[in-house]
């Protein structure tokens, strides 16, 4: 975009806020020897720096230089007058400002809310806590609340689908794991769960008693009373039944769920049932009940459960299948199924209502159901080696991500804005539609305090989500010339809400901050300048959280003028196929790396490996043949510099290419056919490669300049070789004008050796400040393109030949055809091009009717063969011939006579062109009258 004529701002700023430094420097303290070693022989840190880790802030310091260095080696092109961190004095002042925004607008609420909760830190956790950067995600699940027959204890069974209550046949307990009985809020309820649903029910602020243990075989046998439709059902063994699943008890709608109909089916064939104190007289009455019914067909959903079970060769409850059939189902019932008549109310209704309408009947009265909270991503862990879980917590600060409002303004917004790739647009919406409260405060770590109760700090997916606004008024503080920094205690929010909002007086402002009005103007006029962010670049996993919160807090806070423009996001790096972790052994610091194989090349080598949202692939033996490629055009560059064939350029205010252009455009009379077709494939390269990258399609684009251009700089050399032109200066002239312009393609990727061979090429100024190619449409040239391409047609048309008929020639005749062929050929192809008539019988009739070619009617045939040639082109091939009309095929084939005979490796063949019309041709096999536009009739002898 620089190279465009863009001002283009690339700042770069590091986020101190959080807990995992905090936690790193305890480990420091507590002389972790893991944690030491790493410092130590992965990173080079010397001993008495790893000494001053006990203080947080010193790692966060050393790392930050460490990567900032990184990025000046790799050759970033960032503005460093703009660094900050995320604990700066002025940074703080910003995010209380952001939090007091947020309040007045009312989108800060305190309250009750599930976590993600690490319960050694004390701490929420998000996805920067938690060891392999997981964002936790769980789920809200209606615990349903069945009764044992005899006495009244309750088998809670947690479901997401609470309106399958009516198609219950039994309960599922595993006979083989241990269950509590507790008790549960003081005396209320007596409950039986399994050891982990009763410490995931204490962190969802229950007061749990245990007051003794069973086996789950000695609940087998006994029924359980389903108090809502009051029957009785059994209560029978399955093994998929998980201890850490929901409450370790399931309610079975065999009707519904897979696992429920295969586990029936498997205990009815169970030869051991005694051992379970059950025998068959208890499953064989079991009736299956259909509840819902998809819209496909009017199939009751039973059928559907049995069908896919069938079709995916499930044998039993173990079977791994089965997650898939369920999704299957799950998916098929809940976007089209509708609730049958033995529901009773809620018959008719659509299952996503009813789902809805059935929770809220059911959590009204909590005799019945109560809510239930469990990660669907687990296990979870925190850094710091525990295991996490939902946590119900009291008074914790919130940013109120569910309200309604907010989420249809983002989801508008997300219609509009430009997102790329395409493919996660409905991702994002789906993020927005999930959002709920999300606790923003923590206990501990760094970062800013939460304005109106210091005992919080603001996390880090709080602090982060607007900060490329503060990069405007970093400047102004880093800056000396600006004395803004011995003013930084009078800042206050007025001063954030004139440059980022507009609103308020400037003399007041300056007043009260003691700053000058000029000072403060320039920044709000910097501010508007540079704002809205054109495009934030960030990895996959962040979509979910970052770049979510990035939407929502822009939205919320900025007049929509201000709001980002375009989000773009990337895979990550891998390193061989493999991720790279501390464990594998496979991470090498990014500034080892590039002493040893150079920043360009550890640059294309990431860039080439994959697309966007692929993981990019680092491989040492792409970094190798990178660094070949990169010293070949090294070598070229130097090669030019000593043939000193082209006088360096001499005109200050014209880059090589530009004078190139020039002086070919003034000798253009003596380009020849092959000079053309290369300098419009330029052009085209030109096309492709600006056009992928407007699109962030780098692969293709770095694919495009490193190695398509090479086939057909090769190609062209085979031209010139054949017409003995390789000492010809128009020829050395076009060649460095095409090795100018991919270097020029070239910089954004490989800044550094661009720039030494710009500068070989005898430029005098930086790449960096020279344009970016411009594509001249005049010099795109359709019949260079399309005789180069019927040559090449040509040639394999006449290999093929001599191969199947194993004969070696001495002669070739080659029969162009006539031009009343030419004349049907180019009236075809306007009647398929302008009115996409494809059928044979209408195109003759149009052809009869014209006088002008009604003599197509005496060969239906080679019409016929017409239509076919015309439709397998391409449609772009199709446009190029109609703009052509004729192409002079007999002096395009005397033109590259040396290159066929060349090229079919017969270096004394004799070549014989003739056109159709021709009285004196030499044709003993009458062949010439198959000639057909774009495909002349072949004669060897
Ligand atoms: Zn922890």
């Amino acid at each position: 975009m620089r190279m465009k004529g863009y001002n283009v701002l690339f700042p770069m700023g590091f986020h101190y806020t959080g807990t995992p430094i905090l936690a790193m420097s305890k480990r420091v303290i507590a002389e972790d020897q893991d944690l030491i070693g790493t410092f130590k022989n992965l990173y080079n840190v010397p001993e008495n720096i790893i000494k001053s880790f006990r203080e947080p802030k010193n790692i966060a310091k050393f790392f930050h230089n460490e990567i900032k260095l990184g990025m000046q080696d790799m050759g970033y092109s960032i503005d460093w007058r703009r660094e900050f961190t995320t604990i700066d004095t002025l940074y703080s002042k910003f995010i209380t400002w952001q939090f007091k925004t947020l309040q007045k607008k009312g989108l800060i609420v305190q309250g009750s809310h599930p976590v993600g909760w690490c319960p050694y830190d004390k701490n929420p956790v998000s996805q920067h806590d938690t060891i392999g950067d997981v964002e936790p995600e769980f789920s809200e699940y209606v615990l349903i609340k069945f009764r044992l027959a005899d006495n009244n204890i309750i088998l809670p069974t947690a479901t997401l689908r609470p309106e399958t209550i009516f198609g219950v046949t039994n309960l599922w307990v595993n006979p083989d794991i241990e269950y509590f009985i507790i008790d549960v809020d003081n005396n209320a309820e007596q409950w039986i769960v399994t050891k982990e649903a009763s410490t995931k029910l204490e962190f969802l602020n229950h007061n749990i008693e245990i007051t003794t243990i069973i086996k789950g075989n000695e609940l087998i046998g006994k029924f359980a009373t389903d108090t809502i439709r009051n029957i009785d059902i059994p209560i029978l063994p399955a093994k998929f039944v998980k201890p850490d699943t929901g409450t370790g008890i399931v309610m079975s709608v065999p009707g519904h769920a897979p696992y429920d109909f295969q586990a029936l089916i498997d205990l009815k064939k169970e030869t051991n049932l005694h051992s379970f104190n059950i025998d068959l007289s208890q499953i064989n009455p079991i009736k299956i009940i259909g509840i819902q019914e998809a819209n496909l067909n009017g199939n009751s959903l039973i059928s559907c459960v049995e069908d896919a079970i069938s079709k995916l060769k499930i044998r039993n409850q173990s079977d791994l299948g089965l997650e898939k059939a369920t999704s299957e189902v799950y998916h098929l019932e809940y976007y089209q199924g509708k609730m049958l008549p033995n529901t009773g109310k809620y018959s008719g209704m659509d299952v996503q209502l009813a789902k809805e309408e059935i929770k809220n009947y059911l959590l009204a009265t909590k005799h019945l159901a109560e809510i239930f909270y469990e990660f669907v991503n687990k296990p979870i862990k925190c850094r710091c080696g525990n295991e996490c879980f939902v946590k119900l917590l009291n008074d914790q600060w919130f940013i109120n991500y569910k309200n309604k409002e907010w989420k249809h303004k983002v989801h508008n917004y997300i219609d509009e804005l430009s997102i790329i790739p395409e493919d996660l647009r409905q991702e994002f919406h789906n993020v927005v539609d999930w959002l709920k409260e999300r606790a923003c405060a923590r206990k501990s770590g760094l970062g800013t305090k939460l304005p109106w109760d210091h005992e919080w700090i603001i996390e880090s997916l709080s602090d982060s989500v607007i900060y490329m606004a503060y990069y405007i008024i970093s400047k102004f503080i880093n800056e000396q010339k600006y004395s803004m920094k011995k003013n930084l205690n009078n800042i206050n929010e007025s001063f954030f809400d004139y440059i980022l909002l507009g609103s308020g007086n400037v003399q007041d402002i300056a007043k009260n901050c003691n700053l000058s009005i000029s000072l403060i103007q320039e920044i709000r006029d910097e501010f508007i300048y540079f704002y809205p962010v054109d495009s934030r670049h960030s990895g996959r996993d962040l979509v979910p959280n970052h770049l979510s919160f990035f939407l929502f807090n822009h939205i919320a806070i900025f007049d929509k003028k201000f709001w980002p423009h375009q989000i773009v996001v990337n895979g990550s790096v891998l390193m061989e196929g493999k991720k790279m972790s501390k464990s594998l052994g496979n991470i090498i610091p990014l500034r080892t790396a590039i002493q040893e194989y150079g920043a360009d090349t550890i640059r294309l080598a990431i860039l080439i490996s994959s697309e966007l949202l692929q993981d990019a692939d680092f491989s040492f033996d792409t970094a190798r043949s990178i660094r070949i490629k990169l010293l070949e055009f090294y070598t070229l560059s130097q090669q030019i510099l000593k043939s000193n064939f082209y006088n360096k350029v001499s005109n200050p205010n014209l880059s090589l290419d530009e004078l190139l252009y020039l002086d070919i455009s003034e000798n253009e009379y003596s380009l020849q056919l092959e000079d053309r077709w290369l300098i419009s494939k330029l052009q085209r390269l030109i096309n492709n490669v600006t056009r992928s990258m407007e699109t962030l399609r780098i692969r293709e684009a770095l694919h495009n300049i490193l190695y398509v251009f090479d086939q057909h700089i090769h190609w062209y050399k085979k031209r010139i070789n054949a017409k003995k032109r390789s000492n010809d200066n128009m020829v050395n002239k076009i060649l460095l004008l095409c090795f100018s312009i991919r270097i020029k393609l070239l910089s954004p990727f490989a800044p550094f050796i661009s720039e030494e061979i710009w500068n070989n090429l005898g430029s005098r100024s930086s790449i960096v400040s020279s344009k970016w190619p411009t594509v001249f449409n005049e010099k795109i040239d359709p019949l260079s393109e399309e005789s180069d391409e019927f040559i090449k047609r040509l040639t394999l048309d006449i290999s093929n030949i001599i191969k199947v008929t194993r004969k070696l020639p001495h002669t070739i005749y080659i029969y162009c055809s006539s031009s009343g062929k030419q004349k049907i050929y180019q009236k075809i192809l306007k009647i398929i091009t302008l009115t996409n008539e494809r059928n044979f019988g209408n195109i003759m009739k149009k052809l009869i009717q014209d006088p002008e070619t009604s003599y197509a009617k005496k060969d239906p045939s080679f019409v016929k063969k017409t239509v076919e040639d015309i439709l397998s082109e391409s449609v772009e091939a199709r446009n190029n011939r109609l703009n052509l009309n004729s192409v002079d095929e007999i002096s395009i084939i005397k033109d590259s006579e040396k290159l066929i005979s060349n090229e079919i490796e017969f270096e004394n063949i004799r070549i014989n062109v003739y056109s159709e019309e021709e009285k004196d041709k030499f044709d003993p096999k009458s062949k010439s009258r198959f000639s057909r536009p774009y495909k002349p009739a072949i004669y060897l002898e």
